[in-house]
């Protein structure tokens, strides 16, 4: 029992944490395995970036004064790239960062969260922490259910996130259904629109997100260099909203959040083109491999518009992760997401993928 329990706060009391993907060090050491290959937290399977390193490398001796705590390169870039202004975006520590700073400057003890089942599980994380109640929709076909959630919606409720496209599912909402939702919330609640995976939706679904702000003056949109862009490691990702509500986010945020190296990796990692397209031309090839061997395998796998695919094992999925792991695969158990059945695998580089799919087909057949 530990000793501080009944000092922390009601909401920390009961909360679990957040379980990673396990790492591939760990694995290596606990089974001395020569390779491991880690499909199970939607990082970027093509390394860092030359024009990244360089950024990086150029910075390095830097590292003894602070960082800019405006951010002001990193903002001006992502303003001539998406063509906002620079009062609308905040930076953050990851945009796990932005999605906490939006929920300590707006959420009390005495509000509601209205979020998805099978959203991402930082949602209910959060809303706890700060003591609030979660109010979770039931999903429709594993995808958000917005009539719903609407409806779900009380004089209560201060915040509503959507992910779009949503991890673990991979699901994609229609942006004329999104905008008719976010049109339809009353002034009092706020929308988190976090689109992680936004570079990953094919061009023809995306949605003109970043222009809503300006009309529906209570969303944030959030965006990172975690996934596409290949900086997870880093921990840098953004918030676009109104400015009044960037204004908000900016006094709330420690002054120097985004640290130094992420804000010059992420302003290199912008003018990088190739990686970008490299990124999006692997995925949808090694989308387009998985698929095919679920389908060969006669899994159903729910359509994905991210960097990750959740394949339905149609037996209790944590026997075969655990078989998985022994064979030197890490994929992703997301019973914790109520879908039991269910792996999600993180698209890696084709000798990855053929790896986990040998080995998915060895653990299926017994072998
Ligand atoms: C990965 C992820 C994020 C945030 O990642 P950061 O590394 O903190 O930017 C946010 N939302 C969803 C749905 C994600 O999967």
């Amino acid at each position: 029992m530990n000793k501080f329990l009944e000092l922390a706060l009601a909401g920390v009391q009961q909360l679990v944490p957040y379980v990673p993907g396990k790492p591939v060090d760990e694995l290596q050491r606990e089974l001395g395995l020569s390779e491991v290959v880690k499909l199970a937290s939607n990082e970027n399977p093509l390394g860092t970036g030359d024009k990244v390193l360089a950024a990086i490398q150029a910075t390095m001796p830097e590292l003894t004064r602070y960082p800019d705590g405006s951010g002001f390169g990193l903002k001006a870039a992502l303003s001539a790239k998406l063509a906002v202004a620079p009062s609308s975006i905040t930076l953050g520590n990851g945009s796990s960062e932005i999605l906490e700073l939006v929920m300590r400057t707006f959420v009390s003890p005495e509000h509601e969260v209205v979020f998805s089942q099978h959203a991402f599980a930082l949602y209910p994380i959060l809303t706890q922490a700060v003591g609030a109640q979660a109010r979770i929709v039931p999903a429709k076909n594993y995808g958000h259910d917005l009539q719903a959630m609407l409806a779900t919606i009380s004089d209560k409720t201060r915040l509503v996130f959507i992910a779009n496209p949503n991890n673990p599912t991979g699901t994609l909402l229609a942006s004329d259904e999104l905008e008719s939702f976010i049109s339809a919330l009353p002034a009092h609640v706020l929308c988190v629109l976090d689109e992680a995976y936004y570079e990953f939706v094919a061009p023809s679904d995306r949605t003109e997100s970043l222009a809503w702000p300006q009309r529906y003056p209570n969303l944030i949109v959030t965006r990172t260099f975690s996934k596409a862009y290949g900086l997870a490691g880093l921990r840098i990702g953004y918030g676009i909203s109104s400015d009044d509500v960037a204004d908000l986010l900016n006094r709330v945020r420690q002054p120097f959040n985004s640290n130094m190296l992420a804000l010059a990796a992420a302003e290199a990692a912008l003018t990088d083109a190739d990686y970008l397209a490299k990124t999006l031309a692997v995925n949808n090839a090694g989308m387009t491999q998985l698929t095919s061997a679920f389908e060969d395998l006669g899994l159903d796998w729910i359509p994905s518009s991210g960097n990750f695919v959740s394949v339905d094992v149609k037996q209790n999925a944590l026997p075969v992760y655990e078989a998985l792991l022994l064979k030197g695969i890490i994929v992703r158990p997301v019973a914790n997401y109520e879908m039991p059945q269910h792996l999600r695998i993180s698209i890696g580089t084709e000798r990855e993928n053929q790896m986990f799919i040998t080995a998915l087909k060895q653990v299926l057949q017994g072998v």
